[in-house]
């Protein structure tokens, strides 16, 4: 049985209650497989999330072969759990990932370059593009048409679609984001900033670009092989 992720439909539940599937030990301590979570697991850029399982600590959320694995600071005996998620930290990598995503489309969209790699975190966040070459006011005009969606208040649309529909939905550019999903995947979740981006992400993601807040691109660093990183914080 397969822990149903809530989070993938909805990325604003904080608290939920689940069965324990399974329990067991492993080199990263105690820990259970659910029924259902509203916890994610450590990938994509993004940490995996903390908070609580019948009052005690989760030091760690990883999958592993499609398994969701809770780590928790002492074993839980129970098989009725109450979860609460640790919010403030949650929310703060949703408006990271929905920052992280506003920005690659707006270099995409402009220099037609590709996200190589991303790493959101508390406080500040990067993405390296590649191939980008040099651009004159880069940060400036990033900063500027980032803002303006956040002033916009575009909604960000999460749900399931079909290859197909999707595919002729998007353009060019876009589709061999789609295209390497791989094929027995059917239903593809797609997060949409309405108005500029559509992209498939398993992610937890702010609902308007609003919550965002205006950004502060704090460093943008040339690594040669025409590979820029950007590091970015967003204003409260
Ligand atoms: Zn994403």
């Amino acid at each position: 049985m397969k822990t149903e992720m809530l989070f993938m439909k909805d990325c604003y539940l904080k608290e939920f209650e689940g069965k324990v599937i399974e329990r067991g030990e492993d080199d990263r301590g105690n820990f259970v497989v659910l029924d259902k979570t509203i916890f994610y697991p450590t990938g994509g850029g993004q940490p995996g999330d903390r908070g609580t399982l019948n009052g005690i600590i989760i030091t760690a959320v990883i999958k592993e072969k499609g398994i969701v694995k809770h780590y928790t600071e002492s074993a839980i005996e129970d098989n009725d759990i109450k979860g609460k998620l640790d919010w403030e930290r949650r929310h703060e990598f949703m408006r990271m990932h929905t920052a992280q995503h506003l920005l690659s489309a707006i270099v995409l969209d402009k220099w037609g370059s590709s996200t190589a790699g991303n790493q959101i975190d508390k406080g500040s966040s990067r993405i390296d593009f590649r191939p980008l070459e040099p651009v004159e006011d880069f940060k400036e005009i990033m900063t500027k048409e980032f803002n303006g969606w956040v002033d916009k208040e575009a909604p960000v649309n999460i749900y399931f679609s079909t290859r197909e529909a999707v595919m002729n939905s998007i353009d060019e550019k876009r589709r061999t984001l789609f295209a390497r999903i791989p094929e027995f995947i059917k239903d593809i979740r797609v997060v949409e900033i309405e108005g500029i981006d559509k992209v498939p992400c398993g992610g937890t993601h702010v609902a308007n670009t609003e919550e965002l807040g205006h950004i502060v691109i704090t460093k943008v660093k040339n690594k040669g092989s025409k590979t820029y990183r950007v590091r970015f914080e967003l204003k409260k």
